[in-house]
C-alpha cells in the first residue's frame, strides 16, 4: 500500500488502471454554476443519484398510473412483495442472510423498534452503553428509552470515552467498563463506524464481550452499510440498524434496513411493536385472525412501505449487486490510502488525520483536524469546488467513495487543500 506517488500522471494512470472507473460515468455528479463537475466527497453525508433511478422510479408511477390499486399484484415489479427484491442484495451488502434483514421505516425509528425488542432492562440490569461521540440522533433515541423505561437517562447512559488528548476508543477501555459495571448493563448500542472519526469497530469483539457479561448487542451502521465489508451475521450482534441515503445511495430520507440476527428469528415470544405487514403473508388480508407473526427480520415491519423510495433503493442495490461490495472496499481501500499518502506528502504539522491508519480500522472517510483553522476554510474548500462536511471546532470530513470518487479528485482535491492553506 505503500507505493503511492506524488504528481497527477500516476493518477491519471491509477484511474486509467481501475476497472470500477466507469461507474463514475452512472452517477449525477452535481456541478457549479458554470457547469463544471464539483469534487463530492460527502457519500457518508448523501449519496449520489444513480442515473438509472429515474426509470426505476418512472416504473413504478406508470404502473400506478395505469393499474392503480392493481398494481400490487399487477404491477411490473409486485408492489405486496416489493421489499422481498431488496431482501437478498441488501444481505450480501451488510454480510447477513436474507431471513435476518429487512427494508423499512427509517433509521432512527429502526432502532426505537430494535430497543422495543432487545432493550429489556430489568431493577438491577437497566443501564445502556453508547460510544461518547455517538451520533446525536443515537443519543436522542437511548436516552428517550432509558426515561420511557422510567429511569435517569444521565445515570443509566454509560459513555466508552476516548483517553485524554486521543480521539479513538479503545477496547481496553471498553473491557474495563464491562469488568466494572457489565451487570448493570443491558444494551450496548455502538456505531458500527464512528460517523465523527470514522473508526471502524471490531464488531465481533464488541458482540462477543457484550455477550459474555449478558447484555444484548445492537449496531448502527449507518456509516458502515455500503461503505466497509460487514458480517453482520458473524459479528453475533443481536441488531443493526442503518439508513440507504449514505453509501448506499438511495435517496434523500430513503428507508432504512435493518437486521435482527437468525437466533431470534423464530422466538414469537420477543416482545415487539407489530403492525399488518409484521403478519403471515398467507392470511395477512383476510384481517380477522389472530396475530400470527412472521418468521425473522421482517416480523418486525408494521406497514405496507413506500414503493417509490425502495424503487429508489433497488436501483442502487442492482449496481452494488453487480460489483459486489469485495471489489468495492478494494479499490475503497487504495483510494483512501492514496488520500492519506498526499496528505502526510503536505508535510504540515497543523493537519492530523483522526481517523485510525489501519485500512482494517476504517471505510472511506477520513477526517482531518487542521489546528488553528475554522469554518472559512470549509468555505473556501467549497468555493473551490470540493464539497466537504466540516464539524465544528476544527475537523474536515472527506468521503471519497469508490462507485464515483477517483484518484484525479483525490489529486485535485488536496492541491486545492495545500493552495488554500498557503
Ligand atoms: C445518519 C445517521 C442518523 C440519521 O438518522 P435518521 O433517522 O436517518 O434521520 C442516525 N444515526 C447515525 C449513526 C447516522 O449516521
Amino acid at each position: 500500500m505503500s507505493n503511492y506517488k506524488l504528481g497527477l500522471k500516476y493518477a491519471k494512470q491509477q484511474d486509467q488502471n481501475d476497472e470500477l472507473s466507469l461507474y463514475k460515468n452512472q452517477f449525477h455528479i452535481p456541478k457549479d454554476k458554470y457547469g463544471n463537475k464539483l469534487i463530492y466527497m460527502t457519500g457518508n453525508s448523501l449519496g449520489l443519484q444513480p442515473k438509472s433511478t429515474q426509470s426505476y422510479i418512472n416504473q413504478e408511477l406508470k404502473d400506478w398510473a395505469n393499474l392503480g390499486v392493481e398494481g400490487h399484484t399487477e404491477a411490473k415489479n409486485p408492489w405486496l412483495p416489493y421489499h422481498e427484491f431488496l431482501t437478498e442484495s441488501m444481505a450480501n451488502v451488510v454480510g447477513a442472510k436474507p431471513i435476518e434483514v429487512v427494508v423499512m421505516n427509517t433509521l432512527t425509528a429502526n432502532l426505537h423498534f430494535m430497543m422495543v425488542s432487545f432493550y429489556k432492562p430489568t431493577k438491577t440490569r437497566y443501564k445502556i452503553l453508547i460510544e461518547s461521540d455517538a451520533f446525536p440522533s443515537d443519543k436522542y433515541a437511548v436516552e428517550s428509552q432509558l426515561r420511557h423505561h422510567g429511569f435517569d437517562d444521565k445515570e443509566s447512559l454509560i459513555l466508552w470515552k476516548p483517553r485524554e488528548d486521543e480521539k479513538l476508543l479503545r477496547y481496553q477501555d471498553l473491557e474495563d467498563i464491562l469488568e466494572n459495571q457489565g451487570e448493570d448493563i443491558a444494551l450496548i448500542m455502538i456505531g458500527g463506524v464512528n460517523y465523527y472519526t470514522g473508526q471502524y469497530f471490531d464488531l465481533k469483539r464488541i458482540a462477543q464481550l457484550g455477550h459474555q457479561y449478558g447484555c444484548m448487542v445492537g449496531f448502527d451502521c449507518a456509516h458502515a452499510a455500503g461503505n466497509v465489508q460487514l458480517n453482520l451475521h458473524d459479528s453475533g450482534a443481536d441488531f443493526a440498524v442503518w439508513c440507504t441515503y449514505k453509501y448506499l445511495n438511495s435517496g434523500p430520507g430513503s428507508l432504512a434496513g435493518c437486521f435482527v440476527h437468525e437466533r431470534h428469528a423464530y422466538n414469537k415470544n420477543l416482545n415487539r411493536f407489530t403492525g399488518w405487514w409484521s403478519h403471515n403473508k398467507q392470511t395477512r388480508f383476510n384481517m380477522r385472525d389472530d396475530f400470527d407473526v412472521l418468521p425473522g427480520a421482517e416480523g418486525w415491519q408494521l406497514s405496507n412501505p413506500p414503493i417509490l423510495s425502495m424503487a429508489a433503493i433497488k436501483a442502487s442495490l442492482d449496481m452494488f449487486n453487480e460489483v459486489g461490495i469485495k471489489k468495492l472496499t478494494e479499490k475503497s481501500k487504495k483510494l483512501t490510502g492514496y488520500f492519506e499518502f498526499l496528505l502526510k506528502q503536505l508535510g504540515k504539522d497543523t493537519i492530523k488525520i483522526i481517523t485510525p491508519n489501519s485500512p482494517e480500522e476504517r471505510g472511506c472517510q477520513l477526517s482531518i483536524q487542521v489546528i488553528n483553522t475554522n469554518k472559512n476554510l470549509h468555505s473556501k474548500l467549497t468555493q473551490a469546488g470540493v464539497i466537504s462536511d466540516w464539524r465544528e471546532p476544527d475537523v474536515i470530513r472527506c468521503a471519497p467513495v469508490p462507485f464515483y470518487n477517483s484518484f484525479q479528485d483525490i489529486y485535485y482535491l488536496v492541491k486545492k487543500l495545500k493552495s488554500i492553506l498557503n
